[in-house]
């Protein structure tokens, strides 16, 4: 059995490795059989070299003819790469067997930021056959994909285009999206944001990819794809994948956390939330001691109204991607919510009126009746709930396990 691994073959302007896998397994149908389905596989999202999701592809080939294989998969690579994009470092490796070093290499490309001589050193350690263009960088994303084994797992159906349309727009009828997001949800996520009313599923840039429907059933997923009204799919792919699995989250410490991971951790609301320009939101969170800035950017939109309601002392668990020192939010559950008190004057015992403050620390007054009491505090309604929020389809990082996927009763997705 072969495992052959592809990343950064795109750029911005054009292609997609997904794409390139796709013509491949078509074309190895010639030397071997694709075993199971292909694996779309998502790594680390803080990786600075990332065109746009931070995905590379595997997939097993049952076949002997390792050579032509080989062959086939390298002129493939050539044909279907964007060689001449600024970013672009392509890599392929095709290996025999997957070592558990191998299982290893893909849990750190999905949590840290790897460099490219690892992934050629354990190449060569291993004896996997490999090439690298330009810096290689590819590698390290082809090696991950190539030992990677999703303890959870979705899947994706991705719909390609004709190549004589790339770079024109798509042609896809938006109710017939509404109405197999209505008629699929929740068996499928991610179509369309209820919030902005926009469709997500379908990007905008010049790449193969008509659409890709995501979702935990692969029944509901082709109920959808049998909704939609488009323009006609050249070919059409469906990946298991580790995405919206939280795979990329470590559970962390405050005070002991690294840039470029993502963690989930607990604390304690610290400072009251605070906007910024250009409606970015942030507030602290302590833990043992420690401080954590936690922001939710403008392109969280509605989830923003939820942490305003937050306040110092309110209990969290928070989810998202450390950078340059503060977390950025993409999930949290409010574990227990802090009491917001109202304090005044007590009311005197005979008659009835708000007695008066006696002085600095001296209690308060009911200068007639001559009766004296302390401030009483009254408990305001908060206007949040207990339980789990999350930022809306149109900001959710692809790794992140979206609500949709939990059970329970404080769950509040965002659709
Ligand atoms: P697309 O989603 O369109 O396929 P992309 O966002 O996956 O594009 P790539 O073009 O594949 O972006 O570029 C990402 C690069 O980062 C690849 O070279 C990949 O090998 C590398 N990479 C992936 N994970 C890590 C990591 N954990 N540390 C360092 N580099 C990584």
């Amino acid at each position: 059995m072969l495992t052959i691994g592809i990343d950064d073959t795109d750029s911005e302007r054009s292609l997609c490795t997904t794409y390139l896998a796709a013509v491949l397994m078509e074309r190895l149908g010639a030397v071997g059989e694709v075993e199971d389905l292909p694996r779309l596989v998502r790594l680390n999202p803080c990786a600075p070299f990332k065109t746009r999701g931070n995905a590379a592809v595997a997939f097993a080939l049952r076949s002997d003819r390792t050579e032509e294989v080989e062959e086939i998969a390298l002129q493939t690579l050539i044909e279907l790469s964007d060689l001449a994009g600024e970013n672009t470092n392509p890599g392929l490796v095709v290996a025999e067997t997957v070592t558990p070093e191998m299982r290893g290499f893909y849990r750190r490309a999905v949590t840290e930021i790897l460099e490219i001589d690892e992934a050629r050193k354990m190449l060569q350690e291993h004896g996997i056959w490999h090439r690298g263009f330009k810096k290689g960088r590819g590698l390290i994303g082809a090696l991950a994909a190539v030992g990677s084994a999703f303890e959870d797992h979705t899947f994706e159906l991705i719909h390609y285009r004709y190549r004589d349309r790339w770079g024109t727009p798509r042609s896809i009828d938006e109710p017939s999206v509404w109405r197999a997001d209505s008629q699929t949800y929740p068996g499928t996520w991610d179509t369309v944001d209820m919030g902005s009313r926009r469709v997500v599923f379908s990007p905008h840039s010049p790449d193969p990819i008509l659409f890709g429907i995501r979702g935990e059933d692969i029944g509901a997923i082709e109920m959808a794809a049998s909704i939609i009204e488009s323009e006609p799919a050249e070919r059409r792919v469906l990946y298991i994948t580790n995405q919206g699995t939280d795979s990329q989250m470590l559970p962390g410490e405050m005070g002991d956390l690294c840039d470029d991971r993502s963690y989930r951790l607990r604390g304690t609301v610290a400072s009251n939330p605070c906007a910024i320009a250009g409606g970015h939101l942030f507030f602290d969170l302590a833990s043992n001691g420690a401080r954590l800035e936690c922001a939710a950017f403008e392109p969280t939109k509605g989830f923003r109204d939820i942490v305003k309601r937050l306040m110092p002392g309110d209990l969290l668990e928070v989810y998202g991607a450390v950078r340059g020192g503060a977390l950025n939010l993409e999930k949290m559950e409010v574990i227990a919510l802090a009491e917001r008190l109202e304090w005044n004057a007590p009311v005197c015992p005979t008659c009835k009126r708000r007695m008066k403050s006696a002085g600095k620390e001296q209690g308060y007054r009911c200068r007639r009746c001559r009766t004296s009491g302390e401030r009483e505090s009254r408990a305001l309604p908060r206007e949040i709930e207990t339980g789990l929020y999350e930022v809306p389809p149109s900001a959710r990082r692809h790794l992140t396990k979206p609500l949709i996927r939990y059970e329970g009763e404080c769950v509040h997705p965002s659709r």
